[in-house]
């Protein structure tokens, strides 16, 4: 009798088995809802609990559940069906994984995926959005970024082996009011059911193993099976899919029925063919037309088959098959069962997805448990191949295919080796491996059965099988480990399988469970606990030698291949090149954790280290380069990343694996043993005993020889003593390298010219990022050989292989060598390589491989320091370090740092004075620094030194080599060994002698330093005085007395006078000068050199001026602080536009950027400018109330308002949308004009623009879109005397005063401003340049119309009025800029205008003078008296209103200064009256119309004591108010609450001296601007009473922003007079007549135009965004829901309004907001400047870097996990360009600065984008120049 369950369980499998037959094979649409259905019926108890997870599902539709013939047509439910019905009462679940479990949630497209450098144990350990909580990172270097959706990995929330430190899920904070309680208490959960959970259970086993037993005989897809087929044995598809027939027995007593009549050609997707390709294939498979054909080759590329062509014909569709394949394309002929059966597996698939993501998630965590142990049990029975064994598919290819063989998994990889003594002299050769023919203890499980058979799968069910099933299984460490041992129990066939068979490798599931599963700690270490390391590390050899590899016959092994660069039949390379890659990875990690478990000993075990070595040598002397002859190459193989690829990983996996010690020094010793033995197995040829012949020239050498580097690393950290008795014939070894060592010579002296550039990227590897592991290895072996070796066979050897051995026996001249005329290029190589082999003793000191890494990045970090001030990318990128934190901190210890200066430069680090003592010109380290060497380096120290000891002569610097001893004497005496031999002293005499005779002195500084050492060297071995006797007897000292009386270099002479007095010691070397060079000349050499020795005397006095020097020193350094914090505030005054006035400083006078003529009287002369409209002019809003605020905050306190539910940045100014109203006109738009302070003649403008409507200035690369003239100044410079400017008022009354014009003003003003020249220009031609000029001046600059005529006249006078305007908006401009400084710029304004926009000002000044005189000479005056009194005076009320009033009281006042005759003080003080009376009155209707206005602007802790006095008693100020409530302006006198409280009126005056605060400031610069003493160029001489200004407002004032000061300097009345002076003599006084007219005529009369408007008195600039960055990086985390559609992730933020929006808005946006805009982009850390709506050519959003800078000065990429802060300078900056319309010239600077000519833009975006990335626009001499002062410090 069966039980419940298995009659249950039977229904299932009778249900799928027979599903393909019951549906009619054909209908596929059916088959996803069958099966879904199908299985959720079985998974709850046969629907029994079906509305647990439903229960809004109809009755109906759960009533046809019944039993599974639901399949049947007519039992189908017509609607859609219950597990996709959008349930709209039971809401999605939070997102949320059960603690103690891994998340595991699947990276989707466009999802933010977090990794956090402190909590993560490497970079793979990443985090969903959902789990990451932004608490756990506080302070941490967070990284996000988007997931580019295919194979991006998991999160590995929850999985303990990620995180160093346990995280607060966020998914589990808070979940009490999850959705499993809170909906439907009723529910009944899976977990209390016991029934429930076994229904489950086997729900999923039977699905899993149905799916396991189908693609169990789905063979056609193979590579074996296909070969087998088409071999002739075409019939035999047929049989293999009966044979796939699934077992009634097994099934329950379902019956599985083939398709007998219906075959399907099926097309499968790879990854080696294209589109066309495919096309075709169709086309010729079936009678489809080309669009049918190409819809197909669609589908197949989406979902990976398609069915081309059917028949119920087997027969007819192998032929067809037959005729297509060809092409390559994978063809297989299917049953429609068989095809139908994939489907349904498909489905099962799906729906696994399905319930391990339920949103139920108690029944989710239930599905994930059971699959996670279903997939790592074994199936019963075992699975067994299906085929007859006896079909004749060899071993080799069920292995490579991933076939059963019978029921077993077979192995033909060498994954363990035998273990035989060394001792025997056995080469690795004898080992052997052992192959075993099935894998060791494998477990076949379901997992691994599906990992086996992965390949046979098509596209979709691919991707979801790593979906499915991957999350599930590293959800706890438990079923984690047990997944890691079942896949490395099968990944020597997985390797080979996606080698060998697999057609999409990209989908090959390995990949991701390398980096998924098999980095962690525990992972690797269980493979060395079950002795797996061949596992790992043979298949990866074996593949290579088999697939990647040739054989060598000079080397005597195979050597690896890098199939990527083959041209060959590139597409089947790929999944080869996958494999290898995966290998490469597999291996990597195996010894990524070693340091952390200290499973180092494994390596050096004798069967672990065969593996090694014969996989390394696969390596060894890999990627081999032969020199060229005769042509140069013409096509290059760029091939410059093979190192980055291939070298660097397998050295770094010899140092790994060396680096991480066993105390087993036997051990070791026996390993060693073995890699000498490797070693010597090399051939090598030998030209005499012990001489090898090899020239480098000629025969193949490469760079990399990883055992080698091994073999030095393991002598180094173990001590040499202890292996030296073990190297017999160390010639064999440390040759090949010899060879490396001079083919990066020669490739470095040029030799190797014809091999192209290729050639130098692998001589550069080698000496930089390859250095570490291969030069300095290659070196030490060497330096090992002098110590077991003949010194002076050692030194032989050294010369043949430098091919100069027939030079040095003289056989050859010097210029018969290989060399020929490069022969002294290529000694100096040699020099410094023998200067090392003794000079350097680092690989001596036992350090450890800690301390070896601090050593060498120390040394690093000092030679690239040493140069020129390096960024920190930069650095790290030369650096052979991993760690970024370890060069931070050694960055600190030696390097000081820079900040950054402008928008676009980065940090830099200099090295620290005190640790240039250290260097050595000669060092060993120099390589690595493509910028330093032996000269740059020499003449460092020489400076330095000359300094220290006292100023003496650069050139007298005698610099010592820097040699190191060690404790071992033995290893000290050793190395040097070989320069004491006569041999070489033989060697030395050669090269002094060639030098000498060709007076060629390019190797003999190093020469010089050489002997030095030698004579240093062997002082410190033999005893002080002591001089080797070689050196004695063979001339030497001769030849350095002949350098001395030589005219070399005085570096040189110096250097061999220093040695000379070294060897003149010695008695027999004076002996053999005299005889050389004469008895007398020798004395008198010596008399010489004493005199040069100072005498007491002199010594005195050199100490004398030491001590004078010194105090000299002191006393420069103070008077150079003085200068620089006097620099400091003007240079932050002058950055208008960057570094535009260093160049003019030396340019006093005006000169042509074309011709360099200067500017003349004789000729029309222009500064370059642009006209732009600048949206800076805010006024206090009406319905902002945080911004009206701010308006009256203190200056320093000026912080932006942020968001409430952001918390994040300020909303900024309101643009967009704020009210416009009687109140506020909201006129924040005014044309200004700024320049770059470049001129240039007209003419030459016209040769070179041809009239174009844009200019790029030549000199700084601006773009302008106009110039204004300038004139020649009067010779006592432009200026106008104080007197003029004050004079009675003409007019008695104000409107008598509007409607004057002036006759006399434009003349006065010519005549102070304009040099007499041009006065007399009078005749049509003289004056038709500068009218042409001027007439394309207004046709640019009219932007408005202020009359209603259209006559010459109202031409005259509309360009006249926006001439006048653009004037004064550019004060304004300038003003608005200064108050960035807050405090600071209240007080010293002035000071911080640049002296551009002063120039600027005064030429407009000229230009408006001129203009009135010269241009318009016929309608000015009189003439347009017309249009100036309907302008003030007409009807206003049909005109466009908008036109009759001006935006501001200054502007105002600035029109009626050039327009009347009344003084500049008259003027003044009408605007100062006027904007009284409208503050006054604007007040009040606040306070009264607006409630809470009051509050805003008034409410701060000011107390009275502030206010000037004679004013505290507020009795003018209550009897102005009163006259305002009473005027007609207010029809019924309101009341005022506070009447009568103090309090009141001392807060309103504060907030009146606030609003009137801007309009004094701009009087004060405009007036400046008339009075300055201007002679030309960049020299404004300002009056006293401006110089003082910043002084007196300092000590007078006791708020910032008093006014007192400034009424005084503008010699005004104060605030408090002024309402005396209107209140004492009411309709007497002058101002009071003032006040009265404007009060009872204008207020009423421009009321709609927004008279009332008031100007915003506070800081304009950018809005506030966070300090710091991580703050927008946790904001996606904050907002963001897995569950609920996605959004569009790429936001972009306005810095001016705060408004966040999408790419798509971006248009609009800028359209609607500031031109141009400043957007930031956050997940970029990039800015746009949105000029598209701006200047011509200027169309783009161009892209600068953000303002966030790491610690180290540079911005912040995406790709860095670095902290990063908000640089405030740079922020505050890019305010300041916003607000002085900076933003253009920055952008057109980054456009045109490298082209540096006058063409316009064509799609320079990338130039500019490269720019920036480079991080070092032209800053390069300033640096120089601080390099050298640090020096003199
Ligand atoms: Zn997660
Ligand atoms: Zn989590
Ligand atoms: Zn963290
Ligand atoms: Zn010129
Ligand atoms: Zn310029
Ligand atoms: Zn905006």
């Amino acid at each position: 009798m069966k039980s419940q369950q298995s009659v249950l369980e039977d229904s299932l499998k009778k249900f799928l088995i027979e599903l393909p037959w019951r549906i009619g094979y054909k209908n596929f649409s059916l088959i996803h809802d069958v099966v879904f259905k199908g299985l959720y019926h079985a998974a709850t108890l046969e629907s029994l609990y079906l509305t647990e997870l439903y229960p809004h599902m109809s009755l109906e539709e759960l009533a046809l559940l019944e039993n599974y013939l639901f399949i049947h047509p007519d039992n189908l439910f017509e609607g859609e069906p219950f597990y996709r019905a959008k349930d709209s009462t039971t809401s999605q679940t939070r997102y949320y994984h059960e603690k103690g479990h891994a998340c595991g949630h699947s990276f989707e497209k466009s999802e933010p995926v977090y990794q956090c450098d402190q909590c993560g144990y490497d970079n793979t350990c990443v985090l969903c959005v959902q789990c990451y909580n932004p608490d756990d990172h506080e302070g941490h270097d967070v990284r996000m970024y988007f997931s580019s959706g295919s194979n991006s990995g998991i999160c590995d929330c929850g999985d303990v082996e990620a995180f160093k430190v346990a995280l607060n899920c966020r998914t589990q904070i808070s979940t009490d009011d999850d959705g499993d309680n809170n909906n439907g208490s009723a529910k009944k959960q899976i977990a209390e059911y016991e029934d429930w959970q076994l229904a489950l259970k086997a729900t999923i086993r039977i699905a899993l193993d149905y799916f396991l037993d189908v693609l169990n005989g789905s063979v056609q897809k193979l590579p074996a099976m296909r070969n087998f087929v088409n071999d002739g044995h075409e019939e035999y598809g047929r049989t293999v899919s009966d044979i796939s027939t699934l077992s009634s027995e097994k099934y329950g007593g379902g019956i599985d029925k083939n398709s007998h009549d219906l075959w399907y050609l099926v097309l499968w997707n790879d990854e080696h063919h294209d589109y066309t390709q495919a096309t075709r294939t169709i086309r010729a498979a079936s009678d489809r037309g080309h669009e049918k054909a190409k819809q197909l080759a669609n589908t197949i590329d989406q979902i990976g088959y398609a069915v081309v062509n059917e028949s119920s014909n087997y027969g007819k569709l192998v032929a067809q098959k037959a005729i297509a394949e060809p092409d390559g394309l994978v063809m297989t002929i299917v049953s429609a069962r068989d095809f139908m059966r994939e489907q349904i597996c498909r489905s099962i698939l799906e729906w696994i997805v399905e319930v391990t993501h339920h949103k139920n998630a108690t029944f989710s965590n239930y599905a994930k448990k059971y699959l996670a142990e279903l997939l790592l049990e074994s199936p019963t029975p075992k699975l067994r191949s299906t085929l007859n064994t006896g079909m004749g598919i060899g071993k080799k290819l069920l292995y490579r295919n991933g076939m059963l063989y019978g029921d077993k998994f077979l192995n033909l990889t060498p994954t363990t080796a035998e273990v035989v003594d060394p001792s025997l002299n056995n080469t690795i050769k004898k080992y052997g491996s052992v192959i075993r023919e099935d894998l060791n203890n494998l477990t076949y499980s379901r997992l691994q059965y599906f990992l086996a058979f992965q390949i046979r799968l098509s596209k979709k069910p691919r991707k979801l099988l790593n979906k499915a099933f991957i999350p599930v299984l590293i959800s706890d460490p438990i079923s984690k480990q047990m997944f890691c041992d079942q896949f490395v129990e099968l990944y020597p066939l997985l390797l080979s399988t996606l080698a060998y068979s697999d057609i999409e490798e990209e989908l090959n599931v390995t990949w991701d469970i390398l980096i998924q599963v098999f980095t962690c700690p525990k992972s690797v270490l269980s493979i060395y606990k079950k002795n797996n390391v061949g596992v790992i590390i043979g298949p990866l050899a074996e593949l290579i030698k088999n697939a990647s590899s040739k054989w060598d016959f000079d080397i005597g092994h195979d050597i690896f291949i890098n199939r990527e660069q083959s041209m060959k039949k590139p597409q089947v390379d790929k999944p080869i090149i996958r494999a290898i890659k995966v290998g490469l990875q597999a291996i990597e990690n195996l010894v990524d954790k070693l340091l952390d478990i200290s499973m180092s000993k494994a390596f050096f075990e004798q069967h672990n280290l065969v593996f090694t070595l014969n996989y390394l040598l696969l390596f060894q002397e890999y990627w081999p380069l032969v020199r060229k002859w005769g042509e140069h190459v013409e096509i290059e193989v760029f091939d410059a990343n093979v190192h980055a690829h291939y070298s660097l990983r397998v050295l770094r996996f010899v140092q790994q694996l060396v680096d991480s010690k066993t105390d087993d020094i036997e051990l070791v010793k026996k390993a060693v043993s073995l890699i000498i033995d490797v070693l010597n197995d090399r051939n090598v040829p030998y030209l005499a005993p012990e001489i090898v012949e090899f020239k480098v020239s000629k025969e193949k050498v490469s760079f990399i020889h990883p055992i080698h580097s091994m073999l030095s690393l393991i002598l180094e950290y173990y001590g040499i003593q202890n292996f030296i008795s073990m190297f017999h014939k160390i010639s064999k070894i440390y040759d090949i390298l010899l060879r490396s060592i001079v083919l990066m010579s020669q490739i470095k002296v040029g030799f190797w010219i014809r091999n192209g550039t290729t050639v130098s990227y692998h001589a550069e590897a080698y000496v930089s990022y390859l250095k570490d592991l291969a030069y300095l290895r290659d070196v030490h072996l060497c330096q090992t050989a002098l110590l077991v070796d003949n010194p002076a066979v050692v030194f032989l050897n050294i010369m043949e292989r430098w091919e100069l051995l027939d030079w040095y026996v003289n056989k050859k001249s010097y210029l018969e060598t290989t060399y020929e005329d490069k022969f002294f290029y290529i000694a100096e190589k040699l020099v410094h390589f023998f200067y090392n082999l003794f000079a350097n003793k680092d690989c001596f000191k036992g350090f450890s491989p800690k301390e070896r890494q601090a050593n060498l990045s120390k040394k690093m970090i000092l030679y690239t320091l040493a140069g020129d001030p390096q960024s920190f990318s930069r650095l790290k990128h030369i650096m052979p370090l991993d760690d970024g934190d370890d060069l931070d901190s050694a960055l600190l210890e030696y390097g000081d740092y820079h900040e950054p200066t402008g928008l676009t430069d980065s940090g830099k680090y200099l090295l620290k004075t005190k640790y240039l003592k250290e260097l050595d010109p000669m060092s060993l380290y120099l390589d690595c620094t493509r910028h330093n060497d032996f000269d740059s380096i020499s003449e460092s120290l020489r400076k330095y030194y000359a300094t220290k000891q006292g100023g003496i002569k650069e050139e007298k610097v005698i610099l010592e080599p820097r040699l190191d001893f060690i404790e071992d004497s033995d290893i000290n005496t050793r190395l040097g060994a070989f320069t004491r031999t006569k041999e070489f002293a033989k060697f030395i005499y050669k090269l002094l002698q060639l030098s000498i005779d060709n007076s060629n002195e390019s190797y003999l500084p190093q020469l010089l330093h050489l002997i030095h050492a030698i004579l240093i060297d062997d002082e410190n071995i033999n005893g002080k005085d002591h001089i080797c006797e070689h050196y004695i007897s063979i001339p030497i000292c001769d030849l350095l007395l002949i350098i001395v009386e030589s005219n070399m270099a005085r570096t040189i002479i110096e250097k061999a006078d220093y040695l000379v007095g070294i060897l003149m010691k010695c008695n027999e070397v004076v002996e053999n000068l005299v005889d050389c060079f004469g008895e007398t000349h020798i004395v008198e050499y010596k008399k010489r050199k004493l005199e040069a020795m100072e005498t007491n005397q002199e010594k005195r006095k050199r100490i004398a001026e030491q001590k004078k020097a010194k105090i000299m020193k002191k006393f420069a350094k103070q008077q150079q602080k003085f200068l620089s914090n006097a620099n400091a505030t003007s240079a932050a005054a002058d950055t208008a536009t960057e570094g535009v006035d260093d160049e003019n400083e030396t340019d006093n006078d005006h000169h042509c950027v074309f011709c360099s003529e200067p500017q003349s009287t004789g000729e029309p002369f222009g500064l370059m400018a642009t006209i732009s409209t600048a949206s800076i002019f805010w006024k206090v809003p009406t319905d902002d109330n945080d911004r009206i605020r701010l308006a009256f905050e203190d200056f320093d306190n000026q912080n932006d308002i942020v968001r409430e539910d952001q918390q994040l940045f300020g909303i900024g100014y309101n643009y967009l949308n704020g009210a416009k109203s009687y109140l506020n006109n909201q006129k924040v738009k005014g044309e200004v004009i700024s320049i770059c302070g470049h001129g240039l003649h007209y003419k030459c403008y016209i040769d070179h623009f041809n009239r174009s409507s844009f200019i790029v200035c030549p000199l700084c690369s601006c773009l302008h879109n106009f110039f204004i003239p300038t004139f020649v100044p009067p010779p006592r410079g432009a200026m106008i005397l104080e007197e003029e400017l004050n004079y009675p008022p003409i007019a008695t009354r104000y409107n008598e005063l509007l409607v004057d014009s002036g006759t006399l003003k434009s003349g006065k003003l010519m005549y102070n401003m304009i040099h007499g020249k041009y006065d007399s220009l009078s005749s049509r031609s003289e004056l038709k340049d500068y009218k042409n000029f001027s007439h394309a001046f207004f046709k640019k600059a009219t932007f408005r119309s202020y009359t209603r005529g259209n006559s010459q006249r109202d031409k005259a006078f509309n360009n006249l009025m926006n001439m006048t305007i653009t004037l004064a908006n550019t004060v304004r401009m300038a003003e608005i800029t200064t108050r960035l400084e807050e405090e600071e710029g209240l007080y010293s304004f002035l000071d911080l205008i640049p002296t551009t926009t002063k120039t600027l000002l005064k030429s407009l000044i000229q230009f408006r003078a001129f203009a009135a005189e010269k241009i318009f000479d016929n309608e000015t005056s009189e003439g347009l008296l017309f249009q100036i009194q309907d302008f003030w005076d007409g009807d206003v009320v049909d005109a466009d209103v908008d036109d009759y009033h001006l935006d501001g009281v200054f502007n105002e006042v600035i029109v009626l200064f050039f327009q009347t005759d009344e003084s500049w003080h008259t003027l003044k003080l009408v605007g100062y009256v006027k904007y009284l009376t409208i503050i006054l009155t604007a007040l009040l209707r606040r306070f009264l119309s607006f409630r809470g206005q009051y509050e805003l602007i008034c409410d701060h802790n000011k107390d009275m004591d502030t206010l000037d006095s004679g004013s505290r008693d507020f009795t003018s100020l209550r009897y102005l108010v009163r006259l305002i409530l009473d005027s007609d302006y207010f029809q019924e006198a309101p009341r005022l609450a506070h009447y009568d409280d103090n309090e009141f009126w001392n807060r309103l005056y504060l907030a009146i001296e606030r609003l009137m605060l801007p309009l004094l400031r701009q009087y004060v610069i405009f007036e400046d601007s008339l009075t300055t003493v201007y002679r030309g160029g960049s020299e404004h001489e300002r009056l006293d009473k401006f110089s003082s200004l910043k002084s007196n407002m300092y000590s007078s004032t006791v708020r910032p922003d008093s006014i007192m000061e400034l009424t005084k300097v503008l010699d005004l009345s104060t605030l408090s007079e002024l309402m005396d002076k209107i209140s004492n003599n009411y309709d007497t006084s002058f101002e009071s007549k003032i006040f009265k007219v404007v009060l009872e005529a204008k207020l009423s009369r421009y009321e709609a135009s927004g008279i009332l408007t008031l100007e915003y008195p506070g800081v304009i600039r950018l809005i506030d965004i966070p300090k710091d960055y991580s703050k927008w990086i946790n904001m996606y985390s904050e907002t963001w829901n897995l569950l609920e559609t996605k959004r569009d992730p790429e936001f972009y933020i306005c810095l001016h309004c705060g408004h966040k929006m999408s790419q798509k808005e971006l248009v609009k946006h800028s359209s609607v907001c500031v031109v141009p805009c400043v957007l930031f982009f956050p997940i970029q850390n990039t800015l746009f400047i949105d000029v598209r709506n701006s200047m011509g050519p200027l169309s783009e959003c161009y892209a600068i870097p953000a303002p966030y800078l790491t610690k180290h000065g540079e911005v912040k990429s995406n790709s860095l996990s670095e902290k990063a802060y908000l640089n405030d300078y740079r922020y505050k900056y890019l305010s300041k360009l916003f607000l002085n319309q900076g933003l253009y010239a920055l952008v057109s600077r980054g456009l045109f600065h490298m082209r540096g000519n006058n063409q316009v833009p064509v799609d320079l975006v990338d130039e500019f984008s490269d720019n920036w990335d480079e991080g070092s626009i032209d800053d390069d001499n300033d640096d120089d120049e601080a390099y050298v002062n640090q020096f003199l410090q």
